[in-house]
């Protein structure tokens, strides 16, 4: 059996406990590793040693140059080292090796693009009225607590790391339970490419555990969070007690959709990318797919007919277009899911496991049509390969469903009719919306999104923001004494 370690102060280390817990590779439910079970005197180390990194020794002298060149090499080691992490990804995951490959080639593009950002933080001249000179300068917010999800978990873990670093700041990252080894074995890599001991601290465990005592620690300047909108609001409450900084991205309950003037084949394929890619397991999925009516049969059929052509197999094999879920926690989520859609709508296509495999969390591409928005399936996020199809009249009443939904992540939108598509593009409420397309997201866009969706951006410029803090700085040019008493 494997075990990893976790990075606290340079080190590689145990939990203090010595408790260790399994990590399965979801397609066999074999154990095919063992992290350490981290508990509040983990991170107590690990927020110290990233608080004594931040306030002392070669970090806080580093210029920006050096901390992106840095992140080059991280970025250059991470590409040398792709397949062995995609392989380990598929193998904790599940997700299909080509869906690896790309999440590894994306998590060392993350890196190089804040390694070129570090030297792009621009302080700021105030115009004052006065004989003064007034400045804006940029600064590390302190020490970042991040916490992520499963889903894509050494990009989620890219995405955190490399903007914070840029800026400035130190880390203490958890990984989710379920997925903790490309993180665990990126660990290794710090040292290796020039990061001072102490700058990233990654410990591994459970929610309650070792993400909970971060939120409250008071080593820690900021909590980053991604995952679910129940554990959001949890951090939001805990985070009050010291004032920390806190982003958020949370679920999403997106929609997809169709006008009957879009190009047929294009919309079809559109549905079935936005929704199963990555088993459906994308806080961005597509995940209600509304379609005009006069298409409305002619596409549920072909949407039937192509999900239940999707290739489901071994996540290693490069054929595969689906693998299973990441748990069997998740896998039973989902479960129950595909049932209480079949109380509540048409059931067009999947609705269960599929028979072919003995082992492994597998579900079926899973389809409901003439789905109610006020029903659970179109309102809660189930995070799998389950697609509720809403049938609509028009462009307002697309308008309306869109907007009703706690969430604000993402959405989509297909015609070929430019002036209809950009009314909706303004009229939707969410963080991010694809005109004739969904889920491509690059490093150098905004990420995030509105009302239950969280708040915050990462990615580009602005994700940056997140970890920086502003300081005014008044220099007075009269050298007369102020002369009021
Ligand atoms: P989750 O249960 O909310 O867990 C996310 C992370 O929070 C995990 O590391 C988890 O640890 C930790 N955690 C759990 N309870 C905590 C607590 N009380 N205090 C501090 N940390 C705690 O979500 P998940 O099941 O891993 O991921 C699925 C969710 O993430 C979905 O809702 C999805 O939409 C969302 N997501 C959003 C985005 C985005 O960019 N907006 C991206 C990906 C995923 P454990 O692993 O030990 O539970
Ligand atoms: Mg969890």
């Amino acid at each position: 059996m494997i075990r990893y370690r976790m990075l606290i102060d340079g080190q590689r280390t145990e939990a203090v406990g010595g408790g260790w817990f399994p990590v399965y590779d979801p397609s066999t439910e074999e154990i095919i590793a063992e992290a350490p079970k981290a508990g509040p005197a983990d991170v107590d180390r690990a927020a110290k040693a990233a608080r004594a990194a931040f306030d002392s020794g070669a970090w806080p002298q580093t210029t920006a140059q050096e901390r992106g060149r840095l992140l080059f090499r991280l970025a250059e080691k991470i590409r040398n080292e792709s397949a062995h992490l995609a392989e380990l990804e598929t193998r904790n995951t599940g997700k299909p090796i080509v869906e690896a490959e790309f999440d590894i080639a994306d998590t060392a593009t993350c890196f190089e693009y804040y390694g070129g950002l570090a030297t792009k933080v621009l302080g700021h001249v105030n115009p004052v009225p006065d004989n003064a000179l007034s400045l804006s300068l940029r600064e590390p917010v302190g020490v970042a607590g991040q916490i992520i999800p499963w889903n894509y978990p050494l990009l989620m873990a890219a995405w955190k790391l490399a903007p914070a670093l840029a800026a400035g700041c130190t880390c203490v990252l958890k990984p989710a339970e379920q997925t903790p080894l490309t993180a665990l074995e990126m660990a290794g890599y710090f040292e290796e490419v020039g990061f001072p001991a102490g700058v990233v601290n990654i410990i591994t465990g459970f929610g309650e555990e070792a993400g909970a005592p971060m939120v409250t620690h008071p080593a820690i300047d900021k909590i980053a969070f991604t995952g679910s909108a129940a554990v959001g609001k949890n951090i939001l409450r805990n985070a009050a007690e010291s004032i920390k900084r806190v982003t958020l991205e949370l679920g999403g309950k997106s929609p997809n959709i169709f006008f009957a003037d879009a190009d047929f084949e294009a919309a079809v394929d559109g549905a079935l990318f936005g929704v199963f890619i990555n088993q459906g397991e994308v806080c961005s999925a597509g995940s209600r797919i509304l379609v005009e009516r006069p298409i409305y049969s002619k596409f549920i059929e072909a949407l039937a007919e192509k999900s239940k052509a999707i290739r489901l197999g071994a996540p290693l094999d490069r054929e595969t277009k689906m693998g299973p879920l990441v748990s069997k926690e998740q896998y039973e989520r989902v479960r129950e899911y595909q049932e209480i859609g079949k109380q509540e709508a048409r059931l067009i296509s999947g609705g269960g496991r599929p028979s072919s495999f003995a082992k492994g969390y597998y579900v079926e591409p899973t389809v409901f049509a003439d789905v109610d928005n006020s029903t659970r399936i179109a309102r809660e996020e189930v995070f799998g390969p389950v697609a509720a199809v809403i049938p609509f009249e028009g462009e307002s009443e697309a308008i309306r469903i869109a907007n009703d939904t706690p969430y604000g992540l993402a959405a989509a939108v297909w015609s070929r009719d430019i002036f209809r598509a950009l009314r909706v593009v303004k009229s939707v409420r969410a963080g991010i919306v694809w005109v004739n397309h969904m889920q491509p997201t690059y490093v150098e866009a905004p990420w995030g999104g509105y009302k239950q969706s969280g708040f915050g951006r990462e990615l580009g410029p602005w994700g940056i923001e997140e970890y920086l803090e502003t300081k005014q700085v008044h220099i007075n040019l009269n050298e007369q004494p102020i002369g009021w008493y």
